[in-house]
């Protein structure tokens, strides 16, 4: 492609792409196809002479587009938003055509250095104190996993001044011991996934009980702590969560913070999505006695209007963090050496997308208040729509918004507790079946509830209420009243 087409296909594309945005609310938000449709509209083997732009983009709307689910649609309630904003796809537009690698400071230093002055940005919006140092990591469960794979070099450490350095990553699993990690049953699955992958065994995870709100209780935790110690083991570390993925639980950070400080175990908090939630004042009671925790994560590509993928990751000791991590074969020296930041020693992969561009872009266009707007005009909606489920006879709210998550179910009068589950699951598939909106799902204390997470971009307070209208419209076309369970 010579710089004429490539200028002339760009200035398309960009028509295009505003176009999508502003019509976004026009597709089904759930991509209405079953699975293999699309791959048997694809070629099956690549083609041998290339192709004119022109069909590669036709065929991007006509094959690919069907098959999306539209993430930035307004009516997006499911999972949690990954949301982007018009700002960050500018910034986006700029990573793509510098196509810079920034594994270390040598090779791209403004990319080094605005993440360094990002992530302290984030740190100083988000309320975390002074002394945490940041890098971006593709998501929260890379992050937590480096948190783990730290925490099993602290607690590993033998030998000569039981330094970080001298523990697993230097003699294998073999002279640890049974290293064990704790997070409540709420925890997110990537937990558990991670103490599989950093070797300590899922058979060593403990997953301690919740209260009545959905928080981990900390004294179950010190006895679990204690109950392993008087086998022999080595409590390495304790995942905290900051809203819970199901139902947004909040683990009380300081009591579990002193449980940690006791025992001398690594505490890493996974606040990925209400992390954001932090540049709001009023939410600070979130992460009270964060000062304990020895790392932190959240995403804004969650819910801070900045595309996937970038998570902020922290750390409360940089040199003991980084000596886990970093290596230096002769073909990565560099001149500057150790007087700069290298982040290919903060975490996996050496190579490294410029992503903190993105941040800057964002938090510059939107400005701290125009996020704090955002953020909390999602949190608004989510109560005003938990207003409206209380009001509904036959629907029950099974948890409040404490942010903007809730959980509830249809409850049609007549129907018996044991079809209350399958009746909420078809419920279920026919709203994101209508593609007007898109909801998922959990589960509070084993029965079935419908999600609803308010958090896109260009959600309206219009988007919420005519989703509550269809739901109900939805629920007792296929209920009406007086059935006693479905067909
Ligand atoms: C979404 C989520 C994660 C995983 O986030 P990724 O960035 O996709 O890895 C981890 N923990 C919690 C609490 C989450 O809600």
């Amino acid at each position: 492609m010579n710089s004429a087409d490539f200028r002339r296909h760009a200035h398309d594309l960009v028509d295009w792409m505003a176009d999508y945005l502003d019509g976004v609310e026009e597709f089904p938000v759930k991509a209405p196809v079953r699975p293999g449709e699309i791959a048997g509209r694809l070629a099956g083997s690549p083609p041998h002479a290339g192709e004119p732009m022109a069909t590669i983009l036709a065929d991007f709307r006509s094959v690919i587009l069907p098959g999306m689910t539209h993430w930035q649609h307004p009516s997006f309630f499911a999972y949690f938003q990954a949301n982007s904003s018009r700002p960050s796809v500018l910034a986006e537009m700029l990573t793509a055509t510098l196509g810079a690698q920034c594994m270390m400071w040598e090779t791209s230093p403004a990319a080094t250095e605005l993440e360094g002055r990002m992530l302290e940005w984030l740190r100083q919006m988000i309320g975390l104190p002074e002394g945490f140092v940041g890098s971006i990591q593709d998501t929260a469960s890379t992050a937590t996993l480096c948190a783990i794979l730290a925490a099993r070099e602290r607690a590993s450490a033998h030998g000569v001044g039981m330094g970080v350095g001298v523990g697993v990553n230097e003699t294998g699993m073999n002279d640890s011991g049974v290293l064990t990690a704790y997070c409540s049953v709420e925890a997110h699955s990537s937990v558990e996934k991670n103490v599989k992958i950093a070797g300590l065994g899922r058979a060593n995870l403990r997953q301690i009980s919740v209260g009545d709100d959905f928080g981990m209780l900390p004294a179950d935790l010190d006895r679990a702590i204690e109950a392993d110690l008087a086998k022999g083991c080595r409590p390495a570390c304790v995942v905290a969560t900051v809203g819970t993925t199901g139902v947004s639980g909040f683990d009380p950070l300081r009591a579990i913070g002193e449980v940690c400080r006791k025992h001398d175990v690594w505490l890493h908090v996974d606040a990925a999505w209400a992390g954001n939630a932090l540049v709001l004042p009023e939410m600070r009671w979130m992460i009270d006695g964060v000062e304990l925790a020895d790392s932190f994560v959240f995403n804004p590509h969650k819910w801070l209007f900045t595309n996937f993928d970038c998570s902020a990751f922290y750390v409360r000791n940089p040199a003991e963090f980084v000596r886990v991590f970093d290596i230096l074969p002769e073909y990565l020296k560099t001149r500057d050496g150790s007087s700069v930041t290298n982040y290919r020693d903060w975490g996996i992969q050496l190579g490294r997308r410029f992503r903190a561009l993105k941040l800057w872009f964002v938090i510059r266009s939107y400005g701290v208040e125009g996020l704090q707007q955002l953020i909390r005009s999602h949190i608004e909606m989510a109560h005003s729509l938990a207003e409206d489920i209380e009001m509904a006879e036959d629907f029950e709210l099974l948890r409040p918004p404490v942010l903007s998550l809730l959980c509830f179910r249809f409850r049609p009068q007549g129907a018996d507790e044991q079809s209350l589950d399958e009746i909420n699951e078809r419920l279920l598939q026919t709203i994101n079946d209508s593609g007007k909106l898109y909801v998922t799902h959990t589960r509070i204390n084993g029965t079935y509830a419908i999600r609803f997470v308010v958090g896109q971009t260009s959600t309206e307070p219009r988007h919420v209420r005519e989703a509550w209208t269809r739901i109900q419209d939805l629920a007792r076309d296929l209920w009406p009243a007086g059935r006693s369970a479905p067909d």
